[in-house]
């Protein structure tokens, strides 16, 4: 009879363990087809730009005469496609780094005040081009332990895509508050808008709701995924109220201690 229980006692974990590797397994698949996909995907924003480049160059190659006009026109748009391969490479390089987690954030206490209204700063140009007002309130004054520098980072895709998905005229509202745990930071916009069943998809990478429009904008698809990367390494969290033709609302919870 003991000679039983051992015999099902093994059998038993056994089972668990073929469970376990099986899991394990489907893992290692998910993981292995989002990074498939990822390539894909960097591999198909980089050939875009590049080949307008080449297009763009070789219309000038192949004519006999161009007339400077001409010239002038496509290595504007030549510059503007090298512009954009650019971006999508920093961006790149910024999230290869933010996943690459051996390398540690480096907090110390950061006045997110000042954060704020050195963001705003920075962005309020970009904004008054397209008569767009950047308004601020602080409830207080708040301190927490954050890497400053890709915090700033973070909030400043939030006020970014603010202006940029907002049309001229509107306002942009960005609200600093905290509680005894934590930090919120709230930039709400009166733009375009997420269309609702879309909202979930924006933190992934290269998601944009609308290719060719934002193409136009200069976006990269790449912004909210490394706010995101960056919220998270914080222990923080982030929530979006969006509403088609109304506006948008982004939500950034920060606490104000980590405790490692
Ligand atoms: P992008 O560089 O294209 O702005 P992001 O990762 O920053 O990429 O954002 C992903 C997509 O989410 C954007 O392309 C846009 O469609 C949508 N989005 C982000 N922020 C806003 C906003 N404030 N209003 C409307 N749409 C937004």
């Amino acid at each position: 009879e003991q000679r039983l229980e051992i015999k099902n006692q093994t059998h038993n974990e056994i089972v668990d363990l073929a469970l376990a590797c099986n899991h394990m397994a489907d893992q290692l698949e998910k993981v292995d087809s989002s990074r498939q996909q990822f390539v894909s995907n960097v591999s198909h924003e980089l050939k875009t730009p590049l080949s307008s480049i080449k297009v763009l160059s070789e219309s000038i190659l192949l004519q006999e005469e161009v007339p400077k006009e001409m010239y002038v026109e496509f290595l504007h748009d030549i510059n503007s496609e090298i512009d954009r391969m650019s971006a999508i490479i920093n961006d790149l390089l910024t999230l290869v780094k933010l996943d690459q987690k051996e390398i540690p954030l480096n907090f110390a206490e950061t006045d997110l005040n000042k954060v704020m209204e050195d963001i705003i700063k920075r962005m309020t140009p970009l904004a008054a081009a397209k008569q767009i007002q950047i308004h601020y309130s602080k409830e207080k004054e708040v301190l927490a332990e954050a890497d400053e520098m890709k915090l700033t980072l973070a909030i400043s895709n939030l006020v970014d895509n603010a202006i940029k998905y907002t049309p001229e005229g509107g306002n942009v509202t960005v609200v600093l508050d905290a509680d005894h745990q934590n930090a919120f930071i709230t930039v709400t916009d009166t733009g375009i808008g997420i269309p609702e069943d879309e909202i979930n998809r924006i933190f992934e990478r290269f998601y944009r709701v609308d290719k060719t429009r934002d193409r136009e904008t200069g976006g990269t698809g790449l912004g909210l995924s490394i706010t995101y990367a960056t919220v998270m390494m914080h222990n923080g969290s982030i929530k979006v109220n969006s509403k088609e033709e109304e506006g948008t609302s982004i939500q950034m919870r920060i606490p104000l201690h980590q405790n490692s």
